[in-house]
């Protein structure tokens, strides 16, 4: 039943709580990956569900949003086996964590990837407000860094946790991708690149848009920015090829 109010740590300690052995996912498909230094690779993703944010603009609100979803559609608990077993027979050789916010769920996401093929390249992406423990920062390929601007509509510190940031970018495999839609928040994560001392040519800027006509009038503008600003442009292609489908 929707209009449930509970934080997404809530709702993971509150029973049914999930087992060892399981996870509680939203979705797996297999699709191109939309965003990052890693666009157009076909890709498995495992979205998990819940998220400890609750962006203005989240374009996967289905995955953790129980005041807008039924439990029933936002959270499914998957055993680790059946989600080993589909990644293997996908045979991708790219998996992509993502969310809601994967790291809400370490020690069962530890668990499974334990059980995966060490060949498999993994990416995660978060929004960069948990610590990643030590074996999670070891494993992951790539980690693909999202924090949040004040045009999320997120406080300040919910949003930015700089322990956090540090620890991720300490691994060396992480990229940092900002969703801008305003000279304002260009001149906000500009201040953010250089409070975290985040090399530039890690970093992806990418356009605020939720549907393919606002996304093509806000990659012209970004674009230029990014030429100005000497920063990469990420395309959404996601929103752009499939109109934010969802499972593609
Ligand atoms: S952190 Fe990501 S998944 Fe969570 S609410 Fe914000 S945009 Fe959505």
């Amino acid at each position: 039943v929707p209009n449930e109010s509970v934080s997404a740590e809530e709702l993971l300690a509150r029973p049914p709580t999930p087992e060892a052995g399981v996870l509680r996912v939203s979705e797996i498909f297999e699709s191109l990956q939309g965003e990052g230094p890693s666009v157009g690779s076909p890709c498995l993703f495992l979205r998990l569900a819940l998220c400890n944010l609750s962006c203005d603009w989240c374009d996967t609100a289905y995955s953790w949003d129980l005041r807008r979803f039924a439990r029933q559609e936002v959270v499914h608990d998957f055993p680790l086996a059946d989600i080993v077993s589909r990644i293997v027979r996908s045979r991708r050789r790219r998996v992509v964590i993502t969310g809601g916010e994967p790291l809400l769920q370490q020690p069962a996401l530890g668990d499974l990837l334990r059980d995966l093929p060490p060949s498999l390249y993994l990416e995660v992406e978060t929004n960069g407000t948990l610590l990643p423990t030590p074996e999670l920062a070891a494993r992951i390929d790539q980690w693909n860094v999202s924090p949040k601007l004040s045009n999320s509509g997120q406080a300040l510190e919910r949003r930015l946790v700089p322990a956090a940031l540090e620890r991720l970018r300490g691994t060396g495999r992480a990229w940092l991708k900002l969703v801008v839609g305003s000279d304002a928040d260009l001149a906000e994560a500009s201040q953010l690149l250089d409070a975290l001392h985040w090399p530039r040519d890690r970093v992806y800027m990418m356009p605020l848009a939720d549907n393919a006509q606002e996304l093509g009038i806000r990659s012209r503008w970004l674009a230029d920015a990014c030429v100005r600003m000497d920063l990469r442009f990420s395309p959404r292609l996601h929103v752009d090829l499939w109109r934010g489908e969802r499972g593609r």
